[in-house]
């Protein structure tokens, strides 16, 4: 899996501190003339203004601070991992840092609740120190390939509970419906899926295929996919239905009727579809039925694609 969130930048000052996360290791800096522990890293003591400064491993035990669940990502990277617990937690040497909490419901979360670290080693380049409650089951490492924070358990597809005959236009008709159905099983849109679309379709924009520039100059701060290309992998996606057409002898894909893209889907998103029956219709060939099918990143409330797509029974 790639990561496509940004990162931290380590400078000569906090190397220690990165170093000592790689190793699954949480290290502060203590003053060495009146022993206060220090974070962030410094070249002076905050305290006292001694230089005398010196890296020394802690726990990284300590408690919850303060808490808040941002339900809006705090960047469209972030769109896959939603609600994103954003914390402080106390260390029990006494500095506070930033985090972010995993493995915990923010229904559970409470301030002065003892949290442990996790190593979080799915960027590669460096680990990230994460938290979780110290009573909860969730892996004190995080490795890269590993997905432990998986979205909720995607909807098996239901056995097709209606059989309608597509000489039945009176039960076809009595598909259609305001309701959608539940969510399909989900995709995760990577870079390499993004890179062979453009070589496939010639469009290699650098706004889908240039992670650099990208970061620095999309307003979306990241690779995005293109709009067709999340059009299509619906495909791939099983979306539970609890009805089948049977009885034509042939049916083809007769395009859209109407086909937006409001929302960009970021490289590296989890996406996922439902659909509903909007409309059936006799037409001359056979029988016109138009599915609209809405995918989103998982947890999203805005579509990312709207795809009024038209079937065609013969
Ligand atoms: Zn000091």
């Amino acid at each position: 899996m790639e990561w496509n969130k940004p990162l931290p930048q380590p400078t000569p000052l906090s190397q220690p501190y990165w170093d000592g996360l790689r190793q699954r290791r949480v290290r502060l800096q203590r003053c060495g003339d009146c022993e206060h522990w220090i974070f962030f890293p410094r070249a002076h003591c905050p305290s006292c203004g001694s230089h005398k400064l010196a890296w020394h491993d802690v726990s990284g035990e300590g408690t919850l601070y303060t808490w808040t669940a941002a339900r809006v990502p705090t960047l469209p990277e972030f769109g896959d991992e939603m609600p994103q617990l954003l914390a402080v937690v106390e260390l029990d040497e006494g500095p506070r840092m930033n985090t972010t909490l995993v493995g915990v419901q923010p229904e559970g979360l409470q301030t002065g609740l003892r949290v442990r670290p996790v190593f979080d080693e799915r960027p590669g380049s460096v680990t990230l120190l994460r938290y979780t409650s110290a009573d909860s089951t969730h892996p004190s490492v995080i490795e890269a390939g590993q997905r432990p924070e998986a979205g909720p358990v995607a909807n098996e597809p239901a056995a097709p509970a209606r059989r309608i005959d597509v000489k039945d236009l009176a039960g076809l008709q009595g598909l259609v419906s305001e309701a959608f159905s539940g969510w399909s099983s989900e995709v995760e849109v990577t870079q390499e899926l993004i890179d062979r679309f453009a070589e496939l379709s010639g469009d290699d924009y650098w706004i889908h295929t240039d992670p650099v520039k990208a970061r620095a100059q999309s307003p979306f701060g990241t690779t995005i996919a293109h709009g067709a290309l999340v059009q299509v992998l619906a495909s791939r996606m099983r979306i539970p239905m609890d009805w089948e057409i049977v009885g034509y002898t042939n049916m083809v894909n007769y395009g859209s009727d109407r086909l937006r893209f409001p929302a960009p889907v970021t490289s590296g998103s989890r996406i996922h579809a439902r659909s509903r029956v909007k409309a059936v219709q006799q037409v001359k060939s056979g029988v016109q039925l138009t599915l609209e099918i809405h995918t989103h990143i998982v947890g999203h409330d805005r579509p990312s694609v709207i795809n009024d797509l038209v079937v065609l029974y013969m």
